[in-house]
């Protein structure tokens, strides 16, 4: 049995001292407080989230996209417009390279789990690979090498629009009718089947512009055990493409037709008024926020004290990828509310501060969001840990909640010294183990596509 042992650490009956944590077979066996170092020996223990919305490939284009195009006004449509071009030509070798460092990279900023919003499926052109569900199986290979725990969400896509419209040209590598998406569905299936047991699988109707509404249904079928994603509500334009075909807004429909639970998980929901926002976060569907990518993409700002106060469900992602940090997405989160309602701390209560109840949401919210035993230091979860460098010039002297205080508002993720993926120790001072050649690979491709870009 392997120790961990903290000089303070986050637990399900609060902050606790000297605590020496027991793993056996990735999982937690004991928490106990109160005693003698044994192990590895760290400052600051917490539970590590998961990362609950992810398109890894899109890694490779952070930076390429903030020049001003011949459109005059650029927007996330025309930043879709070069993603696409990107998509022409990306290889499943070089998706794999592209996973791979990113998981890396979600390690060592402290997320112990990737949940991929996997719809990259084809060929270019739109024709399958030999083996359908190749790219999952590259978006699996990267997690072997990586560490990371994978939830795979294989995604449905079939219209360019809610007319119904086909795929536009950049889309097609995208593309299944349910028939066969339920072929690749358990093609990838079994491949998580075979990986590592804290493994998870769900499913993930893209949007209301790629799911038609006669196909949801049967495509949440398809994992009737695991979480289900879609995006919703992120983008002005799409609310008023909903409102024209479905005489509804997004959230409103979605309310009304599919009666959503706690097994739902909404990305984005930028664009809800305020009684999409009550009436969502009531329905017990988990609200996924990708605060740093709905910024660079200009979406909007998620009504996070409104939300909150519904007691709304919240789980952090990395969407595209664009920056990998996870100290900085819970403060954009809470700086958009400041910046909105010019307040401050109003995601605080008179118990938790803003940074305990932002990072205790996100990990319970992320847990849900990968259909995975975690989210507490409690005896029987994945050992999904992540230690703070208690040496941290801003972390000196430091307790309890002003322990995430100081990480999320003050630090960043050059804070975090050690990581565990239910129990793999993947990340120690603050380095991921198999960096070196991770990164080489990455190197390699990105050259290979910035070169024809
Ligand atoms: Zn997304």
């Amino acid at each position: 049995m392997e120790h961990v042992w903290a000089r303070t650490a986050l637990t399900p009956a609060g902050w606790q001292d000297d605590v020496l944590i027991t793993l056996d077979a990735g999982r937690i066996a004991s928490v106990t407080p109160g005693s003698a170092p044994q192990g590895t020996r760290t400052g600051c223990l917490l539970p590590a989230p998961a990362n609950a919305h992810s398109h890894a490939f899109q890694r490779a284009m952070a930076g390429l996209t903030e020049r001003r195009g011949p459109n005059p006004s650029d927007s996330f449509w025309t930043w879709r417009q070069l993603m696409f071009r990107f998509l022409d030509r990306i290889t499943p070798e070089q998706v794999e390279a592209i996973a791979a460092f990113v998981q890396m990279e979600m390690l060592e900023a402290g997320y112990a789990t990737n949940v991929e919003f996997h719809y990259l499926h084809h060929q270019p052109g739109g024709t399958p690979y030999g083996r359908l569900s190749e790219l999952s199986q590259r978006i699996a290979e990267a997690a072997d090498q990586s560490g990371i725990g994978l939830t795979l969400l294989p995604v449905f896509y079939q219209t360019g629009g809610l007319d119904g419209r086909g795929l536009a040209p950049g889309q097609q590598r995208f593309g299944n009718d349910v028939a066969r998406f339920s072929v690749l569905v358990e093609e990838a299936r079994a491949r998580i089947a075979a990986g590592p047991k804290d493994w998870g699988f769900g499913i993930a109707p893209h949007s209301l512009r790629a799911a038609p509404a006669s196909a949801l249904h049967d495509v949440t079928t398809l994992a009737p055990d695991g979480p289900i994603h879609m995006h919703l509500a992120e983008q002005k334009a799409e609310v008023e493409e909903v409102l024209a075909a479905y005489g509804k807004r997004p959230v409103e429909w979605v309310l009304d037709t599919l009666s959503p639970d706690h097994r739902w998980h909404f990305i984005h929901c930028t664009q809800m008024e305020p009684h999409e926002t009550e009436g969502l976060a009531r329905s017990g569907a988990t609200a996924v926020l990708c605060p740093l990518t709905e910024a660079s993409l200009g979406d909007g700002i998620f009504d996070g004290v409104r939300w909150m106060n519904a007691n709304g469900r919240i789980a952090i992602g990395s969407d595209s990828n664009i920056r990998i940090a996870l100290a900085e997405e819970l403060r954009q989160l809470d700086t958009s509310q400041r910046l909105r309602d010019h307040s401050r701390a109003a995601l605080a209560t008179p118990e938790r501060s803003t940074g305990r109840r932002l990072f205790e949401a996100a990990i319970q919210g992320g847990a849900g969001a990968a259909g995975r035993q975690t989210g507490a230091l409690a005896v029987g979860n994945w050992a999904d840990m992540l230690a703070l460098d208690a040496n941290h010039p801003d972390l000196d002297g430091m307790n309890g909640d002003l322990i995430l205080d100081s990480y999320i508002f003050a630090g960043d993720d050059r804070m975090v010294h050690d990581v565990w993926s239910a129990g793999r120790h993947m990340v120690t001072q603050g380095r991921h183990i198999h960096r070196d050649g991770i990164e080489a690979a990455y190197r390699a491709a990105v050259r290979e596509l910035r070169a024809t870009a």
